[in-house]
């Protein structure tokens, strides 16, 4: 039996009781009203008698363990971007709204994702900046050292931030928040089971599922979290290894590729299809791949890796051109599952596709009316950011709107260094179905590029021959996950090539080299040699 050893607030004989919803299984006190928000219930009692009694921990009135509590407009199960996003824009649009999260608000994305890659990526970078301090005209009294632990609590402390910015937003939107494990038990129920056993079944008119996805298991590639690991293992490692074989060269591979070898670990990345970021148009990855070489990294195209084995280092890896590799650790960056077990989504004749994704309508609609699916569990595209819009799409469905996605313009970021970003179709896409015509513009042309010593890469500008119409733009260099939504912008618009390049641009910025790009494409760029 647990019981509640806090104080209760001396108030008036009427008062509210606050105690924290985790540590609560049995009350002290027979409660007038309740109302779970977040981790909290609120007790609403009247026992002037109690109010004197500092120390409750011997009055004991047990409470049922499975309880009904509210009528809800929408119950969305997952707390990542996708589901907090919905429950705060419902909350905004007036609908009555829970959240339910087992683990922590924020997701993948705040938690093992997008924040703390990117603020280690930070780290990283702004190491490999203080290596090149001389450049700048700084002299160091020594070379710089980075301390990985002081790294990982910087990443730490920016994660704990911002998940704790959400449990404010709810508070302030009125979004009601259950910390538990969701579960479809009706059409219009979901029941949350807690941590200590639990249960609170809610009542509602439309659900949301917003569980997501986790790290795929492989079972050729059998992850123990300490010499093969995924990302999730990685963001936590006490010390970075010497060395590190990474499996897979999609976004997640070549983020943390780039940002090992930053941290002067030597790497080897493997990849299975014929270039690295295989969705990416195949001129930026070429560039990548050499950015990648400059390093040190090996990078194996067309390449698999046949076994994994013990090793004089840790690991050692045998890839199918032949090749042996000593490796303190192994990263398995390939594929996500989907977070759709033990969710009764079968009982409430939710249809699954086979790899246990939830496939929806663009409105977001399962195959069930009033349940919906937003994010990486529609398994289409598995971005924080459309996670987002989905959700908002799946909102605006549930309290009678009649809205469709709408992906067109959507960019694709990747923060490898240098960054790669890019919007609309590939090169090789826009050939499938245009005549095409193509403006490149290096970086290395360009004077912010060198003022702030960062003259890698290029912008590429695809167009249609015959009516000039931007089909994509594809960047590699600094600060492209920033600027690509300019191009983002005007794809989402229709826009022409020519109104693109026609824009007046700022100066000295990484930007230009858009407008100096759309104007290659036209053989009008004024800094570049003429063509013949
Ligand atoms: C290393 C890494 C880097 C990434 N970097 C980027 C990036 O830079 N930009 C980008 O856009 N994307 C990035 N992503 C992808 C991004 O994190 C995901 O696309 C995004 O988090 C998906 O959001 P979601 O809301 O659909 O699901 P998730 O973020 O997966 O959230 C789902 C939530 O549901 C909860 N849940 C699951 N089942 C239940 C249940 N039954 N009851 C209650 N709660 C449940 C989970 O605990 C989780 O909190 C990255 C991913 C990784 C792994």
């Amino acid at each position: 039996m647990m019981r509640y050893v806090g104080t209760v607030p001396k108030r008036s004989s009427q008062s509210l009781l606050v105690i924290d919803y985790k540590r609560i299984s049995y009350l002290i006190i027979q409660p007038v009203a309740t109302e779970h928000r977040g981790r909290f219930l609120f007790i609403l009692f009247t026992l002037p008698e109690v109010c004197g009694n500092p120390l409750l921990a011997t009055c004991v009135v047990s409470v049922n363990r499975s309880v009904t509590i509210e009528k809800f407009n929408i119950i969305i199960i997952g707390g990542g971007p996708g589901g907090y996003t919905a429950g705060i824009r419902a909350a905004l649009k007036g609908a009555k709204v829970a959240v339910v999260e087992v683990d922590k608000l924020g997701g993948v994305c705040l938690n093992k994702g997008c924040i703390p890659s990117k603020a280690l990526i930070a780290s990283a970078e702004q190491y490999e900046k203080m290596k090149e301090a001389e450049t700048f005209g700084i002299r160091l009294a020594s070379p710089p050292i980075y301390d990985w632990l002081a790294m990982r609590g910087r990443k730490d402390k920016v994660v704990g931030m911002l998940v704790g910015g959400i449990e404010s937003l709810f508070k302030s939107h009125g979004v009601a928040y259950y910390k538990g494990f969701g579960k479809i038990t009706g059409k219009n129920q979901v029941t949350v089971q807690d941590e200590n056993g639990g249960e609170t079944k809610l009542e509602t008119d439309n659900i949301i599922i917003a569980t997501g996805s986790r790290a795929a298991t492989i079972p050729i590639f059998p992850i123990d979290g300490k010499r093969i690991l995924n990302s999730d293992h990685l963001l936590e490692v006490p010390h970075l290894p010497k060395s590190i074989l990474i499996i897979g060269a999609g976004v997640i591979g070549c983020e943390w590729a780039c940002m090992m070898s930053l941290l002067d670990v030597q790497v080897s990345l493997v990849e299975l299809l014929d270039h690295a970021l295989p969705l990416e148009d195949k001129s930026v990855a070429d560039i990548l791949e050499r950015e990648l070489k400059k390093r040190k990294v090996q990078v194996f195209t067309k390449t698999k890796v046949e076994s994994l084995a013990p090793g004089p280092e840790g690991v050692k890896a045998r890839l199918s051109n032949g090749t042996e590799l000593n490796v303190n650790q192994v990263l398995v960056a390939v594929g996500r599952s989907f977070n759709t077990d033990d969710l009764g989504l079968e009982e409430a004749g939710v249809t699954l596709a086979k790899n246990r994704s939830i496939p929806t309508g663009a409105d977001m609609r399962t195959n069930v009316k009033n349940i919906f699916a937003i994010g990486d569990v529609r398994g289409e595209i598995l971005l924080a950011y459309t996670a987002t819009h989905d959700g908002s799409v799946a909102v605006d469905n549930a309290l009678g709107g009649k809205v469709e996605k709408n992906y067109s313009g959507v960019p694709s970021v990747i923060f490898t260094h240098p960054e790669v970003a890019s919007v609309g179709l590939t090169e090789e896409k826009a050939s499938e179905k245009y005549e095409v015509s193509i403006g490149k513009f290096p970086l290395r042309t360009l004077g912010k590029a060198h003022a702030i010593n960062e003259i890698a890469g290029e912008v590429k500008v695809i167009g249609d021959k015959k009516t000039d119409k931007l089909l994509g733009v594809h960047i590699i260099g600094a600060h492209a996950t920033e600027i690509i939504h300019t191009a983002a912008l005007a794809i989402n618009r229709g826009l022409t090539v020519h109104q693109l390049g026609s824009l007046v641009f700022g100066h000295p910025v990484i930007a230009e080299s858009i407008m100096e790009a759309a104007h290659d494409l036209h053989r009008m760029s004024v800094h570049l040699a003429k063509k013949k």
